[in-house]
C-alpha cells in the first residue's frame, strides 16, 4: 500500500499573520526589545539546528531534515546574523505549518517529515517565506520603524530607491534580519507596493 500522499491547505495571508500573532504571544519571553529571537524558539519546539560544511551554500541557504527535529543550515551562512536568522526562521516555519505546532505545542512523537510533491512544496515555501518575514518583523514594530526611519531620512535622501535602500538597512540592524525579507515584508504589510518593490530595490540591486 502507497502512503497517501501529503495535502498542504494553503494560509491566507489573514491567517498566516495570525499564526505569527499565535507565535509570537507564545513565546513573548524570547523577544528583546525588537529582536524575536528564533534561534530560542526553535529550540523551545525541540529543533536543533545544524551547521553544515562543505559548500551547502551553493545549492540551498537551510532545509530542515527529513528528520523535522533537525534544520540544517550552511556553516557559511552562520557567521552573519540577519542572513543566519533568516534561514532558521524560515525552516522553523516550515516545521510549524507542516505539523500545526500553532495548534500544538511540540512536534509529535516518531514525526517524520512529508514527502512533499512540487506542488505542494512550492505552496508551503510561499507561506513559510511570508509567515517567517512576519515572526521576524512584528507588523506593529515594524510599521512603527519603518515611518520613523522613513520620517528622518526623506530630507537626506529625496530619491526613492536610495531612501528605500537606507531605511531598508535600519530595518534589517533594527530587527536582525535581512533587508531583503524586510523588502518583502513591506509590500506583505502594505507599507510599499509591489511595484514600488520591483522598480527601487531589486531593479538597484548590484549582483
Ligand atoms: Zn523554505
Amino acid at each position: 500500500m502507497t502512503a497517501k500522499p501529503y495535502i498542504y491547505a494553503q494560509r491566507s495571508k489573514r491567517e498566516l499573520e495570525e499564526i505569527a500573532e499565535v507565535i509570537l504571544t507564545r513565546f513573548r519571553n524570547r523577544r528583546s526589545g525588537l529582536i524575536v529571537d528564533v534561534e530560542a524558539i526553535s529550540e523551545d519546539c525541540g529543533l536543533t539546528i545544524l551547521p553544515r560544511r562543505g559548500g551547502l551554500e551553493n545549492h540551498v541557504h537551510a532545509y530542515c531534515a527529513r528528520d523535522p527535529h533537525f534544520i540544517v543550515i550552511p556553516e557559511a551562512d552562520c557567521s552573519y546574523s540577519p542572513v543566519y536568522r533568516g534561514g532558521v526562521a524560515e525552516e522553523l516555519c516550515h516545521i510549524i505549518l507542516e505539523f500545526e505546532l500553532f495548534e500544538n505545542k511540540d512536534l509529535p512523537p516518531g514525526a517524520r517529515g512529508h514527502e512533499l510533491n512540487v506542488g505542494e512544496h512550492r505552496k508551503i515555501e510561499t507561506d513559510a517565506k511570508f509567515l517567517s518575514a512576519a515572526i521576524l518583523f512584528p507588523k506593529g514594530d515594524f510599521t512603527a520603524q519603518f515611518n520613523i526611519h522613513t520620517k528622518q531620512l526623506t530630507p537626506q535622501h529625496p530619491e526613492r530607491a536610495k531612501l528605500l535602500r537606507e531605511v531598508l538597512k535600519c530595518l534589517e540592524r533594527d530587527f536582525d534580519a535581512y533587508f531583503l525579507r524586510a523588502a518583502h515584508r513591506l509590500v506583505d504589510v502594505g507599507l510599499i507596493s509591489e511595484g514600488d518593490l520591483n522598480e527601487h530595490v531589486f531593479n538597484k540591486l548590484v549582483m
